[in-house]
C-alpha cells in the first residue's frame, strides 16, 4: 500500500492481542499524522523497554530491576507467596491491592494437550524458594480451568513435604477465566476467601 516499511509496521501491530488489520492500519495512520510527537517517542520507549526489562530471577515478574521492585520491597510480607500463571495475573492482583506478600510466576499451567510439563514451568524454583525457609503460606491463585486445577493439585503435592501452609483462592473466579480479566472487587473477594 505505502511501501515495505508501512506494510511491515501494520503487520506487526496486527499480530498484537486485540488488534487486527483494520485497527493496525488506524494506529499506524494516527502515529504517522505526527511522527515527531507520537512515533519517535514510541520507538524510543520500545527500544528502552526491550533493552531493560527482564524476568525477575526470584519470582518471574517483568521489571527493569533484578530482583524486581516487588521482591526488594521491604514493606512486603515475605512469608506469604502467591503463585500465579502469568505476569498479567500478578499485575491484576497488584492493581487490586489485595496481596501484600510476594509472588511466584509459573509461566503457564500444566497441559497434557499442549505438551506443557512441570519442567516447562517455574515449579522447581518455587520448591527451592520454600526450601530456603521463611515462607509460611503459599497461595495458589490459578485459574479455574481443568489445567489450572491440575496444576494447583500438582504443586500442592510437591509442596506437601515442606509443611508450608497451602491455600487456594476461592471461586468467584469464572470457569476458564484468567485473573487478568476479573474486576478488582471480585479478585479481592477471591483472595480474602482463600482456604
Ligand atoms: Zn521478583
Amino acid at each position: 500500500m505505502g511501501g515495505p516499511e508501512l506494510d511491515s509496521l501494520i503487520q506487526i501491530f496486527a499480530r498484537l492481542p486485540g488488534l487486527g488489520q483494520r485497527s493496525a492500519r488506524r494506529i499506524v495512520l494516527r502515529l504517522l499524522q505526527s511522527p515527531e510527537s507520537r512515533m519517535v517517542p514510541l520507538a524510543r520507549a520500545l527500544a528502552a523497554a526491550a533493552a531493560a526489562v527482564r524476568h525477575c530471577s526470584e519470582c518471574g515478574n517483568l521489571d527493569s530491576h533484578d530482583p524486581c521492585t516487588i521482591c526488594t520491597d521491604i514493606e512486603r510480607d515475605r512469608s506469604v507467596v502467591c503463585v500465579v500463571e502469568g505476569v498479567g495475573d500478578l499485575w491484576a492482583l497488584e492493581r487490586a491491592r489485595v496481596h501484600g506478600g510476594l509472588y511466584h510466576v509459573l509461566g503457564g499451567t500444566l497441559s497434557p494437550i499442549a505438551g506443557t510439563g512441570p519442567d516447562d514451568l517455574n515449579v522447581s524454583q518455587l520448591l527451592a524458594r520454600v526450601a530456603e525457609g521463611g515462607v509460611a503460606e503459599v497461595i495458589l491463585a490459578l485459574s479455574a480451568t481443568v489445567d489450572g486445577a491440575t496444576t494447583a493439585h500438582y504443586i500442592a503435592d510437591r509442596l506437601a513435604p515442606s509443611g508450608v501452609r497451602i491455600t487456594r483462592v476461592a471461586q468467584g473466579v469464572p470457569i476458564g477465566g484468567a485473573l487478568d480479566v476479573l474486576d478488582d472487587g471480585t479478585l479481592a473477594t477471591a483472595l480474602r476467601a482463600r482456604r
